[in-house]
């Protein structure tokens, strides 16, 4: 067997394995038999792989990419109009019930821009440890409610940030690359470009000198200001400093001592509490609900 037709029998596994332990929710978002068919198909390229057949790499790589498809499909409502209020519910991720997302393609598939070992370490190991470190802060900041004990309140926000951009940040890097990538985008994202950067080359120039110069570790990051209704370049530091990436700011207080001081002076706490005297919760529900119009699968 090739090495390429073994990389792609592992990812099978891998998506195998994500079936498995996320069997409960695609039983609530798929009827019986749509399941046993994928599971046929998953077993039938497996059996194909395994038994030497004459099945070329390109489609086996297909015929995987389907069945990882249909999978998140299966994650998300819009596939499933007849779904409940239930289902809405359970479309959620759970409290500390995230799930590293298989790879969209097998881990050599990006050879020879990033090589295998890598992938395998960069996902298995680094983007798991921050969907476990995610899960674990926030069970405790749940914890921390619960005993309303907040001693270790800067610690948990910390993680939750720290772990919380890892796993959103990784979740969308490793769908924006493919084996069949590179070029340049179309339609409106391409137009959006030229407005925003002058065009393509100008962006593609900001977009690296960006990420040449993150001090340390970090990211490049290309976002949308919904405010601006521009694209927009920007650096993250260590990914978090606080803050977790793929979220949308709801209800916010300034702390910075210039929101304070003349009244406060260095009385934080209590600036704190007279604040939830004036805050205008219709306004923070305008924004919940555009904000909820936004879905991306549940990981
Ligand atoms: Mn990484």
């Amino acid at each position: 067997m090739s090495s390429y037709l073994s990389s792609v029998q592992l990812w099978c596994e891998e998506i195998q394995a994500f079936y498995h332990t996320s069997i409960q929710v695609f039983r609530e978002h798929a009827n019986p038999k749509e399941l046993q068919d994928w599971e046929e198909k998953l077993a039938q390229l497996q059996q194909d792989l395994s038994s030497n057949t004459s099945l070329q790499d390109w489609q086996a790589y297909q015929q995987a990419s389907e069945l990882y498809t249909q999978l998140n499909n299966y994650l998300t409502e819009t596939n499933h109009p007849q779904s409940t209020n239930q289902d809405r519910i359970n479309n959620q991720v759970p409290i500390g019930g995230h799930t590293l997302p298989p790879l969209p393609y097998p881990y050599d598939a990006l050879e020879p821009y990033i090589d295998q070992e890598t992938m395998r370490l960069h996902h298995d190991k680094h983007h798991k440890s921050y969907v476990d470190g995610l899960n674990k802060a926030e069970k405790e900041l749940q914890k921390a409610r619960a005993t309303n004990n907040f001693d270790l309140i800067k610690h948990w926000e910390r993680e939750l940030a720290f772990n919380g951009a890892g796993h959103y940040l990784h979740t969308i890097f490793w769908c924006v690359m493919s084996p069949q990538g590179g070029g340049q985008p179309s339609g409106d994202l391409m137009r959006e470009i030229q407005r925003s950067f002058g065009g393509f080359e100008p962006f593609k120039k900001q977009f690296t000198e960006a990420a040449n110069a993150v001090e340390g570790g970090g990211w490049a990051i290309l976002v949308w200001s919904p405010r601006a209704r521009r694209l927009e370049i920007l650096q993250a530091e260590k990914h978090q400093n606080l803050s977790q990436w793929d979220v949308v700011p709801l209800l916010v207080l300034d702390v910075w001592e210039h929101a304070y001081y003349l009244k406060y002076q260095n009385e934080r706490k209590k600036y704190i509490e007279n604040w939830w005297n004036i805050v205008y919760w219709p306004e923070v529900e305008k924004r919940f609900e555009k904000a909820k119009q936004l879905k991306w699968q549940p990981y």
